[in-house]
């Protein structure tokens, strides 16, 4: 970043203090995500945004290294108390927020001190990684699906916040102010939704999102998530975006619409492949579910996120694909009649919220494209619930399985680079060893509210 560039953000910047400070915003909160999938933050009030936006805001690159307990671990790469990093804001996606009120929010890039991107910026890998599709001439469209559950109150216990059945109306009807308030924060916040629902756990619902292009849909699950919390926090509830919230129950899913794109042309459609994927939308997939037991290091992060990857929980913990099959780990979606040129897409399911929406993105994004160019084909895809099905392996049931699959990956590591697959494997390790002898309602309960 030369002094041009740091002038022209400073420029840019000043545009929207006056605006910020009419609207009453205290100050522009600045997210990035960290390894372990936490979101932390620096804020700054409007009047500083100008120069936070040249010059960047000073954090310490330790949070690389941190635990989903604020313990740090020490990787080769990251985990030390010296040096600093500048957040930098990206004023494309700044929002004045209605919840909470008084706040504005922005994703935060990550430079070193020289102005030169930080290797483990993972919004900036997966920017590249849209990139590098680009330059093939392909984009690819994307949409977090957001699952959470709300529990009664402040306290640690989740006790669910509606009593109704799963997708039932009378969870609607009960916390109809609730909904309502988040459904209007999130288009306060320029959130474009196209579906609410309860889901199937206790207290749980879903809201699912527009297609964007890869960044910025990570950028959106970031601000939802964000939103949810405020909202439900105004209405006395807690927020849980753990992959198992409750040892017993069904956990939150963070799953990944993915449709590839050729100009306006939609590769998952149109084409000689299964059920009409077109070649390369074929070759994209099959690079995915090639590498899923890799991806996982990055998608179901946590050791959380093993309690939810089990069968007959549409967590999709088996290593396979099919059309609109729930028990898939990839559930290809072609939409309906009329409608697939548009519509058609796949699903990757067994992603969590515990993931780094940046980090999962760039991974899924480098896998297919390695699919591509190696003109991968899909296998046979799973008809049927594979519950019991010899033939189809499960994913990995473990974070050990799945982080050693990660670190054996010749094609995350040439995208990623050594230090995020050196600091990933260092972090989840360390939750590893932190977790180790707890039982499930122990891990569940350290869990709930931490992401
Ligand atoms: N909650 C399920 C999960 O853990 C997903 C349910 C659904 O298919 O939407 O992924
Ligand atoms: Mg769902």
């Amino acid at each position: 970043m030369d002094q041009h560039e740091r002038d022209q953000r400073a420029a840019r910047a000043e545009v929207f203090v006056a605006d910020l400070e009419a609207k009453g915003v205290a100050a522009v909160a600045m997210t990035y995500v960290d390894t372990s999938g936490i979101t932390r933050v620096k804020a700054v009030p409007p009047a500083r945004l100008p120069h936070a936006a040249a010059w960047g805001i000073g954090m310490s690159p330790v949070f690389d290294a941190f635990l989903v307990d604020d313990s740090i671990v020490t990787g080769r790469f990251a985990g030390g108390p010296v040096g600093d990093l500048r957040l930098h804001p990206d004023l494309d996606r700044l929002v004045a927020l209605s919840a909470p009120a008084g706040w504005a929010w922005t994703p935060a890039d990550r430079f070193d001190q020289e102005g030169e991107p930080h290797p483990l910026d993972s919004r900036a890998l997966a920017r590249r990684e849209a990139e590098r599709l680009a330059e093939r001439g392909m984009a690819v469209l994307a949409a977090f699906e957001i699952e959470w559950a709300v529990s009664v109150g402040g306290g640690d216990e989740f006790t669910p916040g509606c009593q109704g059945p799963a997708y039932a109306m009378s969870r609607i009807t009960e916390q109809s102010a609730y909904l309502r308030d988040l459904l209007g924060a999130l288009r306060d916040h320029g959130v474009t939704v196209v579906q609410i629902h309860p889901e199937y756990a206790a207290g749980q619902y879903e809201v699912s999102m527009a297609p964007e292009e890869p960044v910025a849909a990570a950028d959106t699950a970031i601000l939802v998530r964000e939103t949810v919390r405020a909202v439900s926090h105004a209405h006395g509830l807690r927020a849980s975006f753990s992959p198992k919230v409750l040892a017993g129950g069904v956990g939150n899913g963070g799953h990944i619409h993915l449709s590839l794109w050729r100009g306006d042309r939609n590769l998952m459609s149109g084409g000689d492949g299964p059920y009409g994927m077109g070649t390369e939308g074929e070759a994209f997939s099959a690079g995915i579910l090639a590498r899923l037991p890799a991806l996982l290091a990055v998608g179901a992060p946590a050791v959380a996120s093993y309690l939810r990857l089990i069968p007959s929980h549409w967590a999709g913990a088996y290593a396979c694909w099919g059309l609109e099959n729930r028990e898939a780990a990839l559930r290809f979606v072609r939409g309906a009649a009329g409608e697939r040129e548009r519509a058609a897409n796949l699903e990757v399911k067994s992603f969590d919220p515990a993931a780094n929406p940046y980090l999962a993105m760039a991974a899924l994004l480098a896998a297919g494209r390695v699919g591509i160019a190696d003109g991968a084909a899909l296998p046979a895809p799973v008809e049927a619930d594979p519950v019991g099905l010899d033939a189809i392996p499960r994913l990995p049931t473990s974070l050990e399985e799945a982080v050693a699959a990660f670190e054996a990956e010749p094609a995350l590591k040439e995208a990623l680079g050594e230090a995020v697959i050196d600091t990933v494997a260092a972090v989840r390790r360390g939750e590893i060893a932190l977790f180790a002898g707890l039982d499930e309602e122990e891990i569940a309960a350290r869990s709930r509210w931490k992401y």
